[in-house]
């Protein structure tokens, strides 16, 4: 049965790797979730055969608690199902925030039990219980904060001054008695845990959730993508660090295999904002909002569909600027039907993706795909940028923060040194959005008050369907 366990593990192991490798595709991204999640349901499974593998600490308990596991199994599938079927497209950054604090926290629970247990075989797999708890209870508490924020129940900024050195010491404090608690530990297993070691162990998990809570609550801006991969990448490293502790080769492999395409993510994150990852994690992240001179000189100047639609028909090249209110609108649909209907009149329409456009990494990328928008006509910020200058029209659909100039001229803006779309320097830039409300990073766009920018305010799939009106009407 050993043996049968082993294999089983292995094929789930591949089966997580070759997932992700599918999901790096929007073509093949469907597939790769299906196999990942029957490598993830295999290893499941077997995790309740009893093994005849011995794993130092773990002695007795390897198989009891099978109706409770069980159950918990099936209470968690059927919320996650019921949730996951209801959840709008425009929450979904929220519920991966949210699956991805949990994923932290069962580790810590893991971590929890083991501490408590007192079992541990050496001081190796202690401190790999202690370092996982730690790291777990962060993405834990730091990730529903996130959770809190995209879903606009937290407000976006919470700053003073000596926030970085509360940080520190707050970090500090939990290794000390993280490493105090590895330091005392029983080896022989024969010492129930005290009272005394009960008490500390759950004053360090309260010091480890609160330090996920300090160290999410001060970020707003922009900066929030880069948070949240940050944590997506710290659950993989807490649940591979639990995987050592139970000795199960498909958890050290699933959390390996997160946490490093977190960690990649990160660090694609971070470079999209022209961020440091040691500046990220060391200094201050960037406001919510507040910080700079907000005000704006002129006035928003409004237009209609029908001009719209001429000025678009009439045009040699045009470049849609997505964001996060296409997504609100569902509007990608409609987007494609007026892109085929310009090319139909040998306009030359692109697509311009920023890499943190929406609430989630290629957010943008994947509704597009949706709507059947082909991929030679969606380009990356680098490759469209030079190009906006020689654009006669860009359509902003719902963007705000990826097309805000203050990012490449105000120092003091919360947002200054992201790389943004150039859409300012086009000819004429028409912005679709419902009235004046900003974007995530909460600071006045400056592009929307340019000589060259009109505005069409409506919903964004009301909006293009009216601009796709007045074309027919040509
Ligand atoms: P923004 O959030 O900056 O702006 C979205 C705009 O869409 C708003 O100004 C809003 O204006 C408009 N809008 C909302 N609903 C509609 C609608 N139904 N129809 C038309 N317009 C609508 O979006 P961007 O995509 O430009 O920027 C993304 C922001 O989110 C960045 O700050 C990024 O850092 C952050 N973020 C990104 C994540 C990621 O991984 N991609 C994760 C977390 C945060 P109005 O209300 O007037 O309509």
């Amino acid at each position: 049965m050993s043996t049968f366990i082993q294999l089983t593990y292995f094929v789930a192991a591949v089966l997580f790797i070759l997932g992700l490798k599918a999901m790096s595709s929007p073509t093949t991204a469907r597939k790769g979730m299906v196999w990942a999640g029957i490598g993830m349901i295999a290893a499941t499974i077997v995790a309740f055969i009893p093994s005849t593998a011995t794993y130092a600490w773990q002695g007795d308990h390897v198989a009891t608690n099978i109706g409770l596991a069980a159950a918990a199994v099936v209470i968690g599938s059927i919320i996650a199902w019921g949730l996951a079927k209801k959840v709008e497209m425009t929450d979904m950054p929220q519920m991966v925030a949210l699956y991805n604090g949990l994923g932290g926290g069962a580790a810590a629970c893991i971590a929890a039990i083991a501490l408590l247990q007192g079992h541990a075989a050496n001081y190796v797999q202690q401190s790999m219980a202690v370092l996982g708890a730690l790291i777990g209870a962060v993405a834990l508490s730091g990730s529903l904060i996130a959770w809190g924020k995209l879903d606009g129940k937290i407000k976006k900024s919470w700053q003073f001054s000596w926030i970085q050195l509360v940080n520190g010491l707050i970090f500090l404090g939990a290794l000390a008695l993280g490493a105090y608690l590895t330091s005392t530990i029983d080896l022989s297993g024969t010492h129930a845990v005290g009272q005394d070691t009960i008490t500390l162990i759950v004053v360090f998990f309260a010091i480890a959730l609160l330090f996920g809570v300090t160290l999410a609550m001060p970020i707003g801006g922009a900066d929030m993508p880069v948070i949240i991969s940050l944590f997506n990448a710290l659950t993989g490293l807490a649940v591979g660090l639990e995987g050592f502790v139970l000795g199960n080769p498909a958890m050290m492999i699933a959390g390996i295999v997160v946490g490093s395409a977190g960690t990649l993510l990160t660090k694609l994150m971070a470079d999209a904002m022209n961020r440091k990852i040691s500046a990220i994690l060391f200094k201050k992240f960037g406001g919510g909002g507040a910080g700079g001179d907000d005000s704006v000189e002129g006035s928003m100047k409004e237009t209609d569909a029908n001009d719209t639609a001429i000025n678009m028909a009439y045009a040699d090249r045009v470049i849609v600027v997505p964001g996060y209110g296409m997504a609100v609108a569902q509007a990608q649909h409609k987007v494609w039907e007026l892109t085929e209907l310009l090319m139909d009149r040998d306009v030359d329409v692109r697509f311009a993706i920023h890499p943190v456009a929406g609430r989630m990494p290629g957010h943008m990328n994947v509704l597009l795909a949706e709507a059947g928008v082909p991929y030679d006509i969606i380009e990356d910020l680098e490759d469209i940028n030079p190009e906006f200058a020689t654009t006669d029209v860009v359509l902003v659909i719902g963007a705000n923060d990826v097309v805000n100039p203050v990012a490449r001229t105000n120092p003091d803006s919360p947002i200054y040194g992201m790389p943004i779309l150039d859409a300012d320097k086009a000819k004429n830039v028409v912005v679709v959005k419902r009235g004046k409300g900003a974007g995530f990073s909460g600071i006045e766009n400056h592009l929307f008050y340019a000589d060259n920018t009109r505005m069409l305010y409506g919903d964004a799939q009301k909006a293009i369907g009216e601009v796709i009106a007045g074309l027919k009407a040509l």
